[in-house]
């Protein structure tokens, strides 16, 4: 065979196996998808409900893999660090932006990650131990005037949502609590629950099977809006209706891949990301736990990203001014 032509066999025949290889994704090989947080919270739960609606539109089995800690910056780093090949991804939420600010040292930048797309968006609420005397939020804000320097707040570490929510509502009303870290707010809920802790500010996703039992109280949510459905928030007033002006917090979830991964496999991802998400059993479970599924152009990396960097700038100047700093 002539050099020349034995060069374009051998390019031919990788051009082949490249084809090969991108039809290919993805494969026989299990999809991870890292969550950062706890089992049986938040996170989790969207991540094992998108689980079930990915499988289908990938045509692979898509496991759930909790790696909590830190906030979400340990499992995150995790996913950061895992092949660029789209077996490994990661969902989480808010702390993808609240993180770049929060924490001087972190291994991973937002840049690191290919933006996948918007997941859903879950509203909060301010909930307390069962045995809590407060008939509404009024009693409850004067029960933590008269506690000052007693109190404990559960959160799920610094850059989560519950330690968001709680920073704000600690500077809303001009107090100081005790703030205790758990590797995600299902842990954290069990302690609410047994009352180890006294407050919680939670997305309703994990707090709604719990008030419906009347396992703990519910006292106002974190949005402009006052909630309509589930049911049991409809009485409920906004923080903001409450008295704390301007109060408002929604907490959202996404889906990303480490830098590096394939535009085709990307775009694979985007497309089973966008079919899981009009998904009936998957909408239904979300919207009877509270959250809203993401249904404009966030679902697309380019709007998503966008979406994320306009967070930073939003919630940097708000973790500035609690001057709340981790290494
Ligand atoms: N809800 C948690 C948070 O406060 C995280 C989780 O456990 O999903 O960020």
């Amino acid at each position: 065979m002539s050099p020349l032509l034995k060069i374009a066999v051998v390019a031919g025949a990788a051009l082949i196996a490249a084809g090969a290889q991108a039809q290919a994704f993805p494969g026989s090989k299990p999809i991870t998808l890292i969550v950062p947080f706890a089992a049986g919270g938040p996170t989790d739960k969207v991540a094992r409900d998108l689980a079930e609606a990915l499988r289908k539109p990938l045509g692979a089995t898509v496991v759930v893999e909790n790696a909590g800690g830190a906030g979400s910056t340990i499992g995150t780093t995790k996913a950061f660090r895992a092949p660029a090949d789209g077996h490994t991804l990661l969902v989480t939420h808010i702390g993808m932006a609240t993180t770049p600010t929060l924490y001087r040292n972190l291994s991973y930048k937002v840049e690191d990650f290919e933006h996948l797309g918007l997941i859903n968006e879950v509203p909060m609420v301010v909930v307390a131990k069962p045995a809590m005397a407060a008939s509404n939020f009024k009693e409850l804000q004067g029960w933590i005037g008269e506690n000052k320097g007693r109190i404990n707040l559960a959160h799920a570490g610094l850059g989560s949502a519950s330690h968001l929510c709680g920073l704000m509502l600690q500077n809303a009303l001009k107090t100081e609590m005790t703030t205790v870290p758990y590797k995600g707010t299902a842990p954290a809920m069990t302690d609410l629950i047994g009352g180890q802790v006294d407050l919680m500010c939670d997305q309703t996703t994990n707090t709604t099977s719990q008030v419906e039992g009347k396992k703990i109280k519910a006292y106002a949510v974190s949005t402009l809006k006052r909630l309509a459905t589930p049911a049991v928030y409809k009485d409920l007033p906004t923080l903001d209706e409450a008295g704390l002006k301007g109060f408002n917090v929604s907490i959202w979830h996404g889906l990303y891949a480490p830098k590096g991964t394939p535009a085709a496999v990307v775009k694979t991802l985007n497309d089973a990301l966008k079919a899981a998400l009009k998904d009936p059993d998957f909408i239904k479970k979300e919207e009877g736990l509270g959250a809203i599924v993401t249904s404009d152009g966030r679902v697309n990396p380019a709007e998503h990203k966008k979406f994320v960097a306009d967070e930073i700038a939003k919630w940097a100047p708000v973790i500035k001014a609690a001057g709340q700093y981790a290494d």
